[in-house]
């Protein structure tokens, strides 16, 4: 059975974790919590990163900071998971999905434009399978209009646009450190902050309304409730996890990279023979292999391959039914435009198994079974 996804996992997660146990010191804001923020702040060149307990949060800190009020209009792609919507609705603001480019499945840039009103406050880009937006065009249109702009960089951890890291170009960017993500500690994310004007607001939003960060500094000698909050720290345990493939990072992203390649190679003659799609990566991109899926003809084909592979001990998997279209989407939010690749595109869509330990001779089956479909 080869599964569709296994956490990544280096082998000293299980130390750390033990060193943060044995320190007595499992709550937030540990050694580990410093340690994977500063990894995080020197390898993306961000002003600062707050470990939070997802991206969810991370995205939900990020609409707080952004001042997003009951009727905000917030403009992002329906092909995305739903905290992208959720933390903005959470402060009653209103979604408005905008379609998508079919060759990245990313927000199309061009068309974010016409989207605008006088209530629009943001933009949320989705860097999907760790493939960048079109950030300068993305951002050109923030600035004039004078837009916030929240990355949700859940799978973008490594990627970068023009040498420049995804989730650094808007004034937040939120990362996944779940289970299916490349980097993880079971649930967890980061918000990464660009300007430090926002970050002592930030860091008291994040310690239930109190500036308990600034009095663990010595910076203040006793800490006081002075905004709202909630809790956003992740437990110190779980960012000994993290830790661990952080310092190995490299080797994860040359590992899965690796794949990615060899599924691309194996399944180029059936893109030649025009039978599959595979993804497209434009130029200024540097993605991390987060995913690695491929297009059928429509859903028919897409669910007959999913199933002839199953049969095969192999699990695909498809995901994001567009928000629009969910019963909540159509309750908080509105599609601008027409759908013209969202919905067909979403559909044609399959995910093959990718993660951290899959061995290049799987991928090499996996591709042979996925061409045995199409004989
Ligand atoms: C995984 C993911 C999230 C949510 O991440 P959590 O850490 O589970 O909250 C949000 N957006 C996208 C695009 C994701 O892939």
């Amino acid at each position: 059975m080869i599964n569709f996804n296994e956490p990544p996992y280096t082998g000293k997660e299980m130390k750390y974790i033990a060193q943060a146990v044995e320190k007595h010191k499992i709550c937030g804001d540990g050694e580990f919590t410093r340690k994977c923020s500063k990894w995080i702040e020197e390898k993306t060149g961000t002003a600062k990163c707050l470990l939070t307990t997802s991206c969810t949060h991370a995205t939900e800190m990020a609409a707080l900071l952004a001042n997003i009020k009951p009727g905000d209009e917030v403009i992002m792609p329906a092909y995305t998971f739903v905290s992208t919507a959720d933390a903005f609705v959470l402060r009653g603001g209103v979604p408005v999905f905008v379609d998508i480019r079919p060759d990245t499945m990313n927000l199309d840039e061009k068309l974010i434009e016409a989207a605008i009103t006088e209530k629009t406050r943001a933009i949320v880009p989705v860097h999907y399978a760790g493939v960048a937006c079109e950030m300068d065009t993305i951002m050109e249109i923030a600035n004039r209009h004078g837009l916030i702009v929240i990355e949700d960089a859940a799978q973008g951890v490594m990627s970068a646009y023009k040498g420049k890291a995804l989730g650094t170009f808007g004034e937040f960017g939120c990362f996944s450190f779940h289970e299916t993500k490349n980097y993880s500690m079971g649930e967890g994310g980061a918000l990464l902050i660009r300007d430090e004007r926002y970050i002592e607001d930030a860091e008291i939003i994040r310690e239930k309304g109190t500036n308990r960060s600034k009095f663990y500094r010595g910076q203040i000698d006793k800490y006081t409730w002075v905004n709202f909050g909630s809790s956003y720290l992740p437990s110190d345990m779980n960012a000994a996890y993290l830790y661990a493939q952080l310092e190995m990072a490299e080797e994860i992203n040359g590992a899965r990279m690796a794949c990615w390649e060899r599924y691309y190679e194996r399944l180029m003659p059936l893109k030649e023979a025009g039978k599959l799609e595979l993804p497209t990566v434009p130029e200024g991109c540097t993605h991390n292999a987060h995913m690695f899926y491929c297009k059928a003809a429509d859903i028919t084909e897409r669910q007959a391959l999913i199933d002839h592979l199953k049969k095969n001990d192999i699990l695909s998997v498809f995901h994001y039914i567009p928000l629009h279209t969910a019963p909540a989407g159509q309750k908080f939010g509105r599609f601008h435009g027409e759908d013209r690749y969202t919905t067909k595109e979403s559909e044609r869509l399959l995910r093959l198994p990718m993660y951290y330990g899959l061995r290049l001779e799987q991928v090499d089956e996996i591709c042979d079974k996925v061409k045995a479909f199409f004989r």
